[in-house]
């Protein structure tokens, strides 16, 4: 077994047992997931969390954040395609995209595809992600790094839409889970500054968290959308590293509804989304429709 020792420890999140090793996610207070690891590709300490690019058994390799596993090479493409493709065709005629966080660069990554995006303003806080994953997580960044419509920026993404005004047609939130860095950006006061950053077509996208465990902060964030957008709808695709597997997604619109959107327009290199996947993934069952308030 190939292990990364620090001052001859374990890093924090690892545990070995029975000879092998372990990244543990510690979702809640009765809830741990472990993934079984080959090796520990790096760890890092960056100013704003642990960096760990991992190999696993059954999840290949992975980008591990505090513990919290953000994106695998088994099932990446399900979320970032979801994230990405949904309002990339929403919106009729899009030139100029967001992403904030993001860092794994596969979100990135699925709006390449679409030529007429010509800027693509991607706001990561913590450099380190990106660094790692082009270097070592290179089946989920793909091309994204080498495009020359996507810019870096390093910074918080609450700071950098301030003073942007009018300018997008699309925004994805990529966030991590609602602690630490990213918790600001699960606020009201982001979201309506997100809103005043795109053009008046403007459509945007956040991933809302899991419904069955987030039930509280999937419902939140579509009330607040739907104080400051005339169209919120929340999809949903089942993500298996995620905890819960049914993972959610909130768009917020400002005249383009997704259900009208032309699926002609849908990239052909996907492996997930096709024009069936994107109409069903707007069909919720009873139980979210109960949460959301939906009739
Ligand atoms: N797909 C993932 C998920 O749902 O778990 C998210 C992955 S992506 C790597 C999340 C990124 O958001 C991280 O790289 C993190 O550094 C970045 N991030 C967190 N807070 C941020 C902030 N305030 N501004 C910009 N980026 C932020």
């Amino acid at each position: 077994m190939v292990r990364k020792l620090m001052n001859n420890k374990l890093p924090r999140y690892f545990e070995e047992f029975n000879n092998n090793l372990w990244s543990v996610e510690d979702d809640r207070d009765n809830m741990k997931l472990y993934y079984r690891v080959k090796e520990i590709l790096s760890t890092r300490i960056s100013p704003f969390q642990q960096v760990n690019i991992i190999d696993t058994y059954d999840f290949g390799r992975c980008l591990v954040l505090d513990g919290v596993m953000q994106t695998t090479e088994l099932d990446g493409y399900i979320y970032n395609e979801m994230i990405s493709h949904i309002p990339a065709i929403t919106h009729p005629n899009p030139s100029k995209a967001l992403i904030i966080g993001g860092g794994d660069c596969g979100v990135a990554n699925e709006l390449i595809k679409y030529p007429e995006l010509l800027e693509i303003d991607m706001v990561e806080i913590d450099e380190v992600v990106v660094e790692e994953c082009v270097a070592k997580l290179t089946k989920i960044s793909g091309n994204a790094p080498r495009d020359n419509r996507v810019k870096f920026h390093f910074t918080d993404g609450v700071k950098f839409v301030k003073d942007k005004k009018g300018l997008y047609d699309i925004a994805i939130v990529d966030s991590s889970d609602p602690i630490g860095p990213a918790e600001v950006l699960f606020s009201e006061e982001f979201y309506v500054d997100l809103k005043d950053s795109l053009k008046d077509e403007g459509v945007m996208v956040c991933q809302s968290q899991s419904p069955i465990f987030n039930k509280d902060i999937l419902s939140r964030t579509h009330h607040i959308l739907k104080r400051h957008f005339p169209i919120v709808k929340t999809y949903k695709a089942v993500v298996p590293s995620y905890p819960g597997g049914m993972w959610s997604f909130t768009l917020a619109s400002l005249v383009y509804d997704p259900l009208n959107a032309n699926l002609a327009k849908l990239a052909l290199n996907t492996s997930y989304i096709n024009s069936g996947v994107f109409q069903a993934s707007f069909s919720l069952p009873n139980f979210m429709c109960d949460d959301l308030g939906i009739l």
